[in-house]
């Protein structure tokens, strides 16, 4: 049965397939399936909010539980030291193609520029 047109949501409900990489009460982490560096893991609410904007107005607890997986997800990867970028696209100038909120994990590489010109 197919609960969600929303595909993380259908990721959290298991219906598709993801390889996930940590994962606690509320929040999932998992890799893109489009990697754009040696370390990408996607981090998301396990509830459904459409952008980091109306997830930190409606659950500002559970954003920070997102950055705190974000945290640990890059302490797992081994990027923790190195560093990483934590991005949030948001809306359409932001790049966001999936309307479920989600944090990108970045790192294992200089990411470079933090603006694409
Ligand atoms: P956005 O552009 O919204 O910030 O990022 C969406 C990300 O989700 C993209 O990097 C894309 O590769 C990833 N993505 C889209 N569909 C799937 C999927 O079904 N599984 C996984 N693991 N990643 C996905
Ligand atoms: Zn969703």
């Amino acid at each position: 049965m197919v609960t969600s047109d929303c595909v993380f949501c259908r990721i959290v409900a298991g219906e598709i397939p993801a390889t996930v990489v940590h994962e606690t009460a509320t929040t999932l982490a998992f890799r893109d399936i489009h990697p754009q560096a040696p370390v990408h893991v996607l981090v998301i609410p396990k509830a459904h909010h459409a952008d980091v904007a109306a997830l930190a107005v409606a659950d500002p607890g559970l954003a920070g539980e997102v950055l705190a997986t974000a945290a640990a997800v890059a302490a797992a990867e081994g990027v923790a030291a190195s560093g990483f970028r934590l991005v949030f696209n948001t809306g359409a100038d932001g790049g966001q193609d999936v309307f479920h909120a989600h944090g990108h994990v970045l790192g294992g590489v200089r990411i470079g520029p933090m603006v694409a010109r």
